[in-house]
């Protein structure tokens, strides 16, 4: 996808602040940040949303952004942590490249609007 920011980001043409990459997933500090660690969990490949990742087989790669996604949420979360992944236009997502938020460092509140 040659218009896909998290692409961009994902191929090195767009630089962001990586805290991880391996050979499918990279994860960067979200621009701009709702908690004093606030993760993006991208799969390097571009998949529009969590649903259509599963639509075309993608539920090991989906088990493996989790993973990843706990892993820092752990790291980052001593007293614990948030993962979101916002899908579709009234999930909240803005951008069409699937991506779990970790976000750590503050109490969380409940709805979360
Ligand atoms: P969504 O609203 O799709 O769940 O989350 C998209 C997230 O990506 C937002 O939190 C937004 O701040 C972040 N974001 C958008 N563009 C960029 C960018 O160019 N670099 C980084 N690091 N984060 C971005
Ligand atoms: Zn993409």
């Amino acid at each position: 996808m040659t218009d896909c920011i998290f692409c961009k980001i994902a191929s090195g043409e767009v630089a962001a602040k990586e805290l991880y990459r391996d050979d499918e997933i990279v994860a960067i500090a979200d621009l701009n940040p709702q908690a004093p660690t606030h993760v993006l969990v991208i799969p390097r490949a571009h998949h529009e949303d969590l649903a259509a990742l599963y639509d075309s087989g993608g539920g090991a790669l989906a088990q493996r952004l989790l993973a990843t996604a706990t892993k820092l949420g752990r790291e980052h979360g001593a007293n614990g942590f948030r993962l979101v992944v916002n899908t579709g236009e009234e999930g909240g997502q803005t951008v069409a490249h699937v991506h779990v938020h970790v976000l750590a460092g503050r109490h969380m509140t409940w709805p979360p609007g």
